[in-house]
Formats: structure tokens, sequence, C-alpha cells
């Protein structure tokens, strides 16, 4: 048994009622100042005002056993504290980043044409099929350990740049490898309709019926991913292709979410809503219907800001979701193409500044609602007892300091489990 006391703290945490945060609900928050956190063998067991805390804590050790357990005690100093951030939707599992794509990009070559030339996402394909699943593994531990600095404690990591059932079995087995070789707790998706592969070109028909009859079904019974995601898109998937994928999911036994609507509308967000998906992401495009469908049917928006900012494109629009009453969930989409960020501290600063939403609604954004989106709201997510003690302490005095301190990050400490994961121990937060 192993427990850890924070004090002397300024707590922010969503509110979890067991579900995503909605609507006017969306900034629902409660503080404490001073407030503390009685955590044990990882997991949070008391939070509140300190004085209670501290009261439950000493009556604990008088009603604990023989053994004197020892508390270990950090002061927090006054900072703030928030949960760890989650991170609800990475395409983390790639070798390097399409640097020079992105200067040619800058000089206004179409991403089209970059593909056409066997660039763009194909020349990812190319590279994550011939790598190793060991050198896979290791630059997705990397890039993870990126995350976790920047407070990012549970992560949910894609496939998709396999595009056949062996190298998408391997890309699911080297993200999930990051769950046990760094502290982060990692939620693995299926989506293997990304693109359409070079060998099926022309014959998008036939890759879907590849992914619905032997690469969903291979996933699930190995285990690998928890949900299966598909990309609805012209030039991508069409709605009933994502269909048939989702459907052949849920008969695996997969949870499902949708890219939809990310340039055009084409039906992605009600596509997701008629599946019952546990989110829909991206969401650019989608018109009021779909997302009065989607806010019916209980799915989170997982909106991605930072890739709006790479692209130059508009952000999606955060506050009609609000408005709508749709849950609304951020994330980095980190990716070697559209979105090359490991920083949460960064699409949080995005959501505030850039799509409007409150500083408390861009908390439950990057952390409630994002664990609601990848079926993780009953262990993270919130400073709440019985789910995992991941959380952050902040330099500032609220969590508005994400979004102020810009271009930086403003975590100055990541607990993992109850157990600092950065800065190393020993050094100063
Ligand atoms: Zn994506």
């Amino acid at each position: 048994m192993s427990a850890t006391l924070f004090r002397n703290a300024r707590i922010f945490t969503p509110e979890d009622t067991g579900g995503p945060l909605a609507g006017p609900r969306q900034g629902r928050v409660v503080s404490h100042d001073p407030g503390a956190l009685l955590c044990r063998d990882g997991l949070i067991e008391a939070v509140g005002p300190e004085r209670e805390v501290l009261a439950a804590a000493r009556d604990a050790g008088r009603a604990g056993s023989h053994a004197k357990e020892a508390v270990r005690e950090v002061d927090c100093g006054g900072r703030c504290m928030i949960p760890g951030f989650v991170d609800p939707h990475t395409h983390l599992c790639f070798l390097e980043p399409r640097e020079t794509e992105f200067l040619r990009r800058l000089d206004g070559v179409p991403y089209l044409d970059i593909l056409a030339a066997g660039g763009g996402i194909l020349a990812t394909v190319a590279s994550v099929r011939t790598a190793s699943e060991a050198d896979l593994a290791e630059a997705t531990r990397r890039r993870a350990l990126a995350c976790l600095r920047l407070g990012t404690t549970t992560i949910e990591i894609k496939s998709g740049y396999g595009l056949s059932t062996e190298a998408e079995l391997k890309q699911l087995r080297a993200a999930a490898a990051a769950g046990r070789t760094t502290p982060l707790t990692v939620v693995t998706t299926l989506l293997g309709a990304h693109a359409v592969p070079p060998e099926f070109a022309g014959n998008t028909e036939g890759y879907v019926d590849l992914l619905a009859a032997e690469t969903v079904p291979a996933a699930a019974r190995a285990g690998l991913a928890r949900y299966c995601d598909a990309f609805c898109e012209r030039g991508a998937f069409t709605p009933a292709q994502c269909r048939r994928v989702l459907e052949a999911a849920r008969r695996a036994g997969l949870g499902v979410k949708v890219h939809a609507d990310e340039v055009h509308d084409t039906g992605g967000a009600a596509l997701a809503a008629s599946l019952g998906a546990v989110s829909a992401e991206h969401l650019l495009a989608s018109g009021e219907a779909g997302l009065a469908a989607l806010a019916a049917a209980g799915s989170v928006a997982v909106l991605l800001p930072a890739t709006a900012y790479a692209l130059r494109t508009p952000y999606a629009p955060a506050r009609r979701m609000v408005e709508l009453g749709l849950p609304v969930a951020i994330a980095t989409d980190c990716n070697p193409g559209s979105s090359y960020t490991e920083s949460m501290p960064f699409v949080f600063g995005l959501a505030v500044l850039g799509m409007g939403l409150s500083v408390l609604e861009a908390l439950a954004a990057s952390t409630l609602n994002a664990a609601y989106a990848i079926g993780e709201g009953a262990g993270a997510g919130s400073l709440s007892p019985g789910k995992r003690a991941d959380l952050l302490l902040l330099e500032g005095d609220t969590p508005g300091i994400l979004a102020f301190h810009a271009g930086v990050s403003a975590v100055a400490a990541v607990y993992a489990k109850g157990v600092r994961a950065w800065p190393a121990e020993g050094s100063h937060p």
C-alpha cells in the first residue's frame, strides 16, 4: 500500500455525473482552494477542501491496520491542480513527420498534387509498411513521452498507416506497447478505412470488402482495438462504405467512431449518430441536422483545432455545438502531416482563443469529455474518488494559464497513477 497526500493546491476539476458535460453544463467545474487530494495505490481516494481531506486521511490512518502506513505528502505550493489531459484522437504511430511536404504546402502546392506524386499519407503508409514493429513501437513510445511531458496521461492512438490486415495489426501492437513502456494509459482504435491503399486504387469497394471480412474481425479477435474508426469524406470513403466497415466492427464487438465532415458535409455526422458512435471527429463542415442528430445520439464531438490551424482553415463551430447540447472534446490529432503537435496545452489555447470556448469549457473538453469519447470516463478525466490519480500541477492560479501563456506549456508537473511522471523525481517542479 502506498498513499500520497497532495495538499495546498487550487483544485479545478470537471464535475463527473456519469457522462460527458454538454450545453450549459459544458463548463461545470468543482473547485477547492485550498484543496487536497489523497491517493492510494494509484487511485484517488478523497478530494476536496484541504481540511476535510486531511481529516479523512487521519481517520483512514487510525482505522487502518497495525502496520503503520506511510503517507507521502506533496506540498503543491498553491499551484493550480487539474486532471491529466486525455487526448482522444491521435495518429501517433508513425516514423517520421513529413517536413518537406509542409514546406511545399507553404509554397502553395495543393495536397492532392503531393498525394498524386506519392507523397502525403501514402508516403507515411509506405514507411510504416516496411518498418519493423520494434522501430514503430520505439517511435511511438518516444512521441508518447513527449505527450506526457505536456500533460497528457491518457491517449487514444489510431492505426491507419498500414492499410493491410498485417500492417494494421502491427501498428496496433506498436501503439498498445506504449501503454506498457510509458506511464500513459493507451486506448487503441483500428482505422483501416483511413485511405485506399495503392494496390486497391480504383477499387475502393474491394478494399472495404477486405476490411469488413478480414481486418476488422482479426483486430477484434486479437484484442488489439477498443474502437473502429472510418474516414467519411470525398476521395476517401462514402457513408455507405463507412457503414459497412463500422457495422462489421459492431458485430465483432468493437465500439465505433467516425472521421466526419472534415472538408465536406457528406453525411458523416448523421452516419455516426445512426450507428450510436461514441464520438464523431473533426465536424468542420457538418450541417445543423447532423450536429443535432449527434447530440440526440449522445455522441461526443471531438474537435481538432490544431489541424484547422495548420491547414489555415476555419475552426469547427464549437460554440454552436455547445448551444445544441452536443458535448465537446478537443484533441491534438497528432499526425505526420496535417497536425504535427503532441501539445494539449497548445490545443487548449486554440480552443479558447480560436474556437471561443470558455476556459472551464475547454477544461472539460480536454479531460472529462475526452475521456468519455474513448470509453475512459470511469477511470480518467476528472479528479473523482475511484479514478486513476492522473493529475497536473500548473504554473498559474487557474486553468486559464494554459491559454494565456501561449506557445509554451504551463504544465509544471505531471502525475500518472499517483506517481510523478515529469519532471523526474528529485528535480523541482
Ligand atoms: Zn484523424
